[in-house]
């Protein structure tokens, strides 16, 4: 089958492979339609492994997908061949003790699409438990399905920061994550949400939402905006979406006493942090890992109109130019946010 193959760093090729089609009790096949480019597929292409994952055979790339169902296992009840669907990417171990807390995105067992040796689902058909397939609803497409993933992020950021109705809330860092955060830190009833980035492209893109209150912190500093907007209070929830080590400095400082930070962004080396300046305000402090029980919730926000990531979506290619996606993402436009890959026209 053809599919879109990360061979080495650097080195991407549309060709044959064989990938397992097996069709299982608890499974279904579907068509692939849309694929977005996710921050992880092209940082494999550019630099070859995150973290302790790292790239040692020829892999498939893309796990934030969308299809349609066209074959069901024996044991199948929740979908039907023509359903429109979209996947957890993430398929747990489910009798492993994790799955059984509830919280089996940490599941050391888990297999992930797209994370070595894992193939991802830029192909035209793919396999995958029931269990984490879901149904679209009627007004939502195939590019908002596709959405549903990076947004899931965002949606569990919001979960763990337990929200209150009218929480002011910082998000630092404009990328294509702290845009998904910011927007479900506003469908999880924060009031107002302010996003700091150095870059005005980034910034613009977030401030068409009603809501979101972008902070240029090139030309004005974050912790002056927030006191001044919060009577120096600070803000109930700051999520750091950047990964950036320079944005644990001071970062306290535009906590609310007795409030939250949100760790979702993933530093590539350690980082100093102010326990001190933490614990003089007793700061709750909440870290976040992929998602677990929210792409359902996810769908229904989506559906319900509260939440619209088309203006998100700044490229569509199709599968045979998918290399140039790929090409232009690893660019970094900053004007750009998410570009997808059609499978089908
Ligand atoms: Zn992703």
């Amino acid at each position: 089958m053809q599919a879109l193959v990360l061979e080495r760093k650097g080195e991407l090729a549309i060709r044959d492979i064989d990938l397992p089609l097996d069709l299982g009790e608890n499974d279904v096949r579907i068509r692939i339609h849309t694929v977005g480019v996710c921050g992880s597929d092209v940082h494999y292409y550019t630099h070859g492994a995150i973290g302790p994952y790292v790239l040692k055979a020829p892999m498939v790339l893309g796990h934030e997908a969308a299809g349609t169902v066209t074959a069901v296992g024996a044991g199948v009840t929740n979908l039907k061949v023509g359903d429109r669907v979209c996947m957890e990417p993430g398929v747990p171990n489910l009798s492993s003790r994790a799955s059984k807390l509830g919280i089996y995105n940490v599941d050391p067992d888990v297999s992930f699409w797209a994370t070595p040796p894992i193939h991802g689902v830029l192909t035209p058909e793919t396999v995958h438990p029931a269990a984490f397939t879901y149904k679209l609803p009627e007004s939502v497409s195939f590019a908002e399905g596709a959405m549903v993933e990076p947004f899931a992020i965002g949606m569990q950021a919001a979960a763990r920061a337990r929200i209150s109705p009218g929480d002011v809330a910082i998000v630092i860092g404009c990328g294509p994550i702290g845009i998904m955060v910011a927007l479900a830190a506003l469908a999880g009833g924060c009031s107002r949400v302010f996003i700091s980035d150095f870059s005005a492209p980034k910034l613009a893109i977030a401030a068409q939402y009603a809501g979101i209150t972008p902070v240029n912190i090139g030309e004005r500093r974050l912790a002056d905006v927030i006191a001044a907007e919060t009577e120096g209070w600070g803000a109930d929830i700051v999520f750091e979406a950047s990964g950036s080590p320079k944005a644990y400095a001071g970062i306290f400082d535009l906590v609310r006493p007795g409030g939250a930070l949100v760790m979702v962004g993933l530093p590539v080396e350690p980082v100093t942090f102010d326990v001190a300046g933490a614990i003089s305000k007793e700061v709750r402090v909440e870290t976040v890992f992929r998602y677990a029980n929210i792409f359902d919730r996810a769908l229904q926000l989506i559906a319900s109109g509260k939440v619209d990531l088309k203006p998100l979506i700044t490229g569509t290619y199709d599968f045979k130019d998918s290399i140039a996606a790929f090409e232009r993402a690893a660019s970094g436009d900053p004007s750009d946010v998410k570009l997808q890959i059609l499978m089908q026209g």
